[in-house]
């Protein structure tokens, strides 16, 4: 039994390491010269990543995942323009929400969660309807660990002279997308995720003109990128309050990746993660939801056990309770339950988990997988 914290093996918040804990124990002050240089360097090194600093700006922003999503659309949409959704699970889903709740027209197409869009769906859709100017995308849709395929998609939005925004927030820092040969007009990530920092912000890649040319599009205040870019530039600060200890955290996290060797070990690190999953998961007899071609190295999705002493919940606990906190299913019409492979983990801890799901079971008497 474990009586440290447990390891999550979630999606987000996820597992960080002590030094990136610890770069939370200063109060800092948001007119602090070295606070400012902390956000301008998170930013530089963010842009670094997708190889963006001469055609994107990085804007950050303060709360979850999706107030950068929406912010993103909000303040890059204009108010007459038109969004595709593209959809194959819950996050895809959020994103028609958002456009719905800020009033811009959006249409959708929907396919199966285990079934990524395709660039010819895509090219199609735009043909059908030239009044699309925006296209919005999951990259790996969270709900399954799915990956759509993006630059093939993008470069069909592209062709066509439309607009991509990407919901990249469990791929980025770990998948490679590079922004001088996949065109986008915005991509979206946070703190919490493949970089390993703490929960608290997002940030948004925003191509230079589209930002530039956005100015009163944004239906709110406090949601405006176009403001927050401005203000930032002028002042080095950030608008209102900022989240100083998640920005410290993302900083030495960041630090933290590039001495690992940056995205290709990131992105080696957790494919290990989830071979060393899938793998022994298999061994058990429990299979995962999606063939591997398609399966992102972010999070699995497995078919819980058909055996009626299975119950989520009880099984949850006790997983926890050896030191491993899982993540239930998403799906609506197969009862699944989803490990993450990201975080701060390797494969020993995963073959940990698989070793005390094993346990678990047999606890439970679950004999029918
Ligand atoms: C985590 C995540 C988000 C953001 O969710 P929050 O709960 O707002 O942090 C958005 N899209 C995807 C694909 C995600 O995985």
């Amino acid at each position: 039994m474990s009586t440290a914290a447990p390891i999550l093996l979630t999606p987000g918040p996820l597992t960080t390491s002590a030094r990136t804990r610890q770069a939370m124990m200063v109060d800092w002050g948001s007119w602090d010269d070295r606070f400012n240089q902390l956000t301008a360097s998170l930013c530089e090194q963010l842009l670094a990543i997708i190889n963006g600093s001469n055609s994107h700006y990085c804007v950050p922003l303060q709360g979850s995942g999706t107030f950068a999503v929406e912010a993103a659309i909000g303040t890059l949409v204009p108010r007459d323009g038109k969004v595709l959704v593209l959809i194959n699970g819950a996050y895809g889903k959020r994103l028609a929400k958002i456009c719905e709740v800020l009033g811009r027209r959006f249409s959708t197409f929907e396919t199966a969660e285990d079934e990524p869009t395709t660039a010819s769906d895509v090219d199609r859709l735009l043909s059908a309807d030239p009044g699309i100017t925006h296209v919005a995308l999951i990259h790996c849709e969270t709900s399954t660990g799915i990956l759509n395929p993006l630059p093939e998609i993008a470069n069909v939005i592209a062709q066509h002279g439309k607009r991509l925004i990407i919901d990249a927030m469990s791929s980025f820092g770990a998948l490679p997308i590079d922004a001088r040969q996949v065109p986008f007009d915005a991509l979206i990530a946070a703190s919490g995720k493949c970089l390993e920092g703490v929960p608290g912000m997002g940030f948004v890649f925003a191509r230079k003109e589209a930002l530039s040319n956005a100015a009163g599009n944004c239906h709110s205040l406090a949601m405006d990128l176009h403001d927050q870019h401005t203000y930032m530039v002028k002042t080095g600060q950030w608008r209102f309050t900022p989240p100083t200890h998640v920005v410290a955290a993302l900083h030495e996290a960041l630090l933290q990746y590039n001495e690992e060797g940056g995205l290709p070990a990131r992105h080696q690190r957790y494919a290990n993660n989830c071979q060393a999953l899938l793998d022994g998961m298999a061994s058990l007899g429990i299979r995962s939801f999606l063939p591997e071609a398609i399966q992102a190295p972010i999070i699995v999705t497995f078919h819980a056990p058909k055996d009626p002493r299975y119950q989520f919940k009880d099984f949850y606990e006790r997983v926890k309770a050896k030191g491993f906190i899982l993540y239930p299913g998403k799906l609506t019409q197969v009862e699944t339950f989803r490990v993450g492979c990201i975080g701060h983990v390797n494969q020993a801890e995963m073959r940990a988990a698989v070793n005390a799901v094993a346990e678990v079971l047999q606890e439970m008497e679950v004999l029918e997988i």
